[in-house]
């Protein structure tokens, strides 16, 4: 379960990677794991209702709440790690096909990953959503208005209810960015799963897809995931250590 050395010749000779990030990659970065054994909503599932979009719409408090939330995370001013390192590495080497991510926290893009090489299946805390007419803005002109004393800012345009422009519960994925994921899914020779616990769907469904088109699957996560049975390499070690190595350039 930790890197094998050498490493398998179907991994160091891949040359269209996709990867998929969960949670797990962020919390090297002070990030936490909302789902995980030790996760804010297994904890808390009060917290919950900030992110489900039902109670978010009708609950003016909840939504102060949910903004007062995106605050203390914006100003956490959390960086990359050695983990969303390796995964630029691998671009820049010329093999990574597409870097699918659950996570929102935008550490992707922060390390130097093309903005069109990563798949945001869950949305990104950057910005910001009307969820009347669909004018999207930036996070931190929202934030602003927050620290100006409108605890919960309407849209500019047509008064509306704003939200964070990531995927709550009670909301469907992006259709567009799910095609495109389905579509690096079915045109990888290796499935790299990262960080995540492969429970959520339709993204765990992303393995099956891989799979079912011939890719070799490799899991790293602590935790064990309903795909070790199928994967070709399963790593527990931590992953800030474990993807530099795995990535390495052949
Ligand atoms: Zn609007």
């Amino acid at each position: 379960m930790t890197v094998p050395e050498p490493l398998p010749g179907w991994l160091c000779g891949a040359q269209r990677v996709c990867a998929l990030t969960g949670a797990g990659i962020s919390t090297d970065s002070g990030i936490p794991d909302y789902r995980g054994p030790q996760g804010v909503w297994t904890r808390d599932p009060d917290a919950e209702k900030l992110v489900t979009l039902s109670w978010y719409l009708a609950d003016p408090e909840i939504r102060r709440r949910s903004w007062l939330m995106r605050r203390d995370l914006q100003e956490a001013a959390v960086r990359p790690n050695a983990g969303h390192a390796a995964l630029v590495g691998l671009e820049r080497q010329g093999r990574l096909r597409a870097l699918l991510t659950q996570n929102i926290d935008g550490l992707h893009q922060a390390a130097g990953s093309a903005p069109g090489i990563v798949l945001e299946l869950h949305g990104t805390v950057h910005a910001v959503d009307c969820t009347d007419c669909g004018e999207r803005t930036r996070m931190d002109d929202a934030l602003a208005r927050v620290a100006a004393g409108e605890p919960d800012p309407a849209c500019r345009v047509c008064g509306g209810v704003l939200k964070s422009a990531t995927v709550y519960f009670g909301q469907a994925l992006d259709a567009g960015v799910l095609d495109a994921a389905v579509d690096a899914a079915a045109d990888c020779d290796v499935f790299l799963a990262v960080g995540t616990s492969l429970a959520v769907h339709p993204a765990a469904g992303l393995v099956d897809v891989a799979v079912a088109h011939g890719a070799r699957v490799v899991v790293v996560n602590a935790e064990p995931t309903p795909y070790d049975g199928l994967a070709d390499l399963v790593v527990r070690t931590p992953i800030s250590q474990a993807l530099p190595s795995l990535l390495a350039p052949a």
